[in-house]
């Protein structure tokens, strides 16, 4: 065992096993630039998921501390709305530059937080700097349009931030998910209040660090803590003017309602069931590999992960080989060399996979690989569930209906694309899905057909970069999905179109009578 530690988020790496940390420190907030400690009394207890101590302390904030994020960020706004576009740039490129310099560290503490491997981590900040480096082209993105709508008149539209807007986060991507809201948030002008998830916010906390250094101005970005309590305030707040969430349909929904009922934009992206569909003619090897890191990786704990194969006619066969390759993904705590994924978040969320698994085989599916018990040796007390292919399900099953988040695959079987994509179609989420293929015509069929928001052939995870945008559908997004996160529709959603409409020459037409009816 290793020694023990403080934790210190400055840390860019960890002792691999044990990690033991000695008097704990509390998770500060950051409010003016600065980390304070909450005088609250009511704290939420974070343990590291593959050894279930205790790794800080995070408040449930006080009202009157949430009040004085908010203020903080109502007071900054003027200035930071009146600061160039390009001055904004230019901070926007210290960020960026900053993150790349602090990448270790802050996938040090998400695998720490979270249990995703370092490597899994340093991409959950890759795909979170990439959308900071596409910030950078704000100038670009908040250019307005000019058109002479009549001799000597002119319409042109200006795109202006919101105000305050703040952001409620999950936990899967304690880097990205943050960084898919303030970068577009904060170079379109706005201010921000971002709430990260309870269960790891220390991402949250060494980014708010890092803007500090950047040059953001006091109060352009704050983090508050804590759990519903904590967004109801932010909801029922009159000068938070649109709210980004990320996380689970029960949470989403409720803040979408809330939300929009109090006048808010809200932007809200939820849970997901993503299919792949395999037809016979696909590239075997490929498409096997495909789907075990796209299903087990980061412990199935990623919206995009493909959670359910539909096998199209004889691909049913290729379970067998399934179930022998995904026996040798390595399961470990998450800074361990050769960990392929690490454990899940919590105690209560392995209890909940393990009750999905165990509602399959009840209801008639076959368990063709168990992953409950599974515990490596080194991490006895870790919350572990090795990787689990659930076979013979049915869509009227729960195990097929829930949202799973955890290693399991779910596999049923049709006999032709047309009833892949009518089974896919069925489900109820549509954040993603991706088919298995060397046709060009069933590749375009299912394009065509499939209700799902983002479609991958032969791509497993087939998230756009942030040139694009999240398009998620149907119950994957509250309200229709009318606003998405980053690129272009993220920038809309974080400012509203002004058009002014001028006449620079006051000269009358010579002998035209003054009308008052609509001009044709
Ligand atoms: P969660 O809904 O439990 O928590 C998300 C946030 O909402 C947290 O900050 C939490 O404090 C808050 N919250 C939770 N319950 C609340 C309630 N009843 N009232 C008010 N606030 C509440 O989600 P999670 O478990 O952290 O994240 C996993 C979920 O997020 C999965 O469903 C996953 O599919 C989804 N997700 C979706 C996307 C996407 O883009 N579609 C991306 C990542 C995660």
């Amino acid at each position: 065992a290793s020694s023990p530690v403080t934790l210190d988020t400055t840390a860019t790496s960890y002792p691999r096993d044990h990690v033991k940390i000695e008097n704990p420190k509390d998770t500060p907030y950051f409010l003016d630039n600065e980390f304070h400690a909450s005088k609250t009394d009511k704290f939420i207890d974070l343990h590291d998921p593959a050894t279930n101590n205790l790794v800080t302390r995070v408040p449930e904030m006080t009202v009157p501390e949430l009040e004085a994020a908010v203020a903080s960020a109502k007071r900054a706004f003027p200035g930071w709305r009146d600061t160039s576009v390009i001055a904004r740039q230019r901070i926007m490129f210290n960020f960026v530059g900053l993150i790349k310099e602090h990448w270790d560290r802050l996938a040090a503490v998400i695998t720490l937080e979270q249990g995703k491997t370092v490597a899994d981590a340093k991409g959950d900040v890759l795909r979170g700097l990439q959308v900071a480096e596409a910030a950078c082209a704000g100038p670009e993105y908040m250019k307005g349009e000019i058109l002479e709508v009549a001799r000597e008149m002119e319409t042109r539209s200006y795109r202006e931030p919101l105000g305050v807007v703040a952001a409620i986060c999950p936990f899967n991507f304690p880097a990205m998910i943050p960084l898919w809201c303030i970068p577009i948030a904060v170079i379109t002008g706005n201010t921000v209040v971002l709430k990260p998830s309870e269960r790891d916010p220390g991402a949250a906390m060494v980014l708010a660090e890092l803007a500090q250094k950047a040059g953001f101005p006091a109060g352009v970005i704050n983090v508050v803590h804590g759990a519903h309590q904590t967004v109801n305030f932010l909801l029922d707040s009159p000068d938070i003017k649109a709210i980004s969430f990320v996380g689970s349909n029960k949470a989403g929904e409720y803040i979408f309602a809330k939300g929009s009922a109090a006048g808010k934009r809200v932007q809200a992206n939820l849970g997901a069931k993503n299919h792949a569909l395999v037809m016979p003619d696909a590239d075997k090897e490929a498409t096997l590999d495909a789907i075990i890191s796209a299903a087990f990786g980061a412990a199935g704990q990623r919206c995009m992960a493909l959670s359910v194969v539909v096998w199209v006619g004889e691909t049913k066969d290729w379970l067998a080989e399934l179930a022998e390759r995904s026996k040798k993904v390595q399961v470990n705590g998450g800074f361990e060399d050769g960990a392929d994924l690490g454990p899940v978040v919590t105690p209560q969320s392995k209890k909940r996979i393990e009750e999905l698994i165990a509602s399959g085989e009840k209801d008639g599916a076959k368990i063709v690989l168990d992953g409950r018990g599974y515990k490596p040796s080194n991490y006895p007390d870790g919350n572990w569930v090795g990787p689990t292919i659930i076979s013979e399900a049915k869509p009227t099953m729960e195990c097929y209906k829930e949202e799973i988040f955890g290693p399991v695959l779910v596999c049923l079987t049709v006999d032709t694309l047309d009833e892949g994509i009518e089974l896919i179609n069925g489900n109820d989420y549509g954040n993603g899905t991706a088919i298995f293929t060397t046709s060009g015509g069933a590749a375009e069929r299912f394009r065509r057909n499939i209700e799902a928001g983002q479609v991958g052939i032969n791509v497993p995870i087939p998230v756009p970069l942030p040139m694009f945008s999240f398009t998620g559908n149907k119950k994957s997004v509250a309200g229709g999905g009318a606003s998405t996160f980053y690129g272009r529709p993220g920038v809309n959603f974080y400012t509203q179109q002004k058009t002014v409409t001028a006449k620079w020459s006051s000269a009358q037409v010579a002998g035209k009578k003054n009308t008052l009816a609509m001009p044709t």
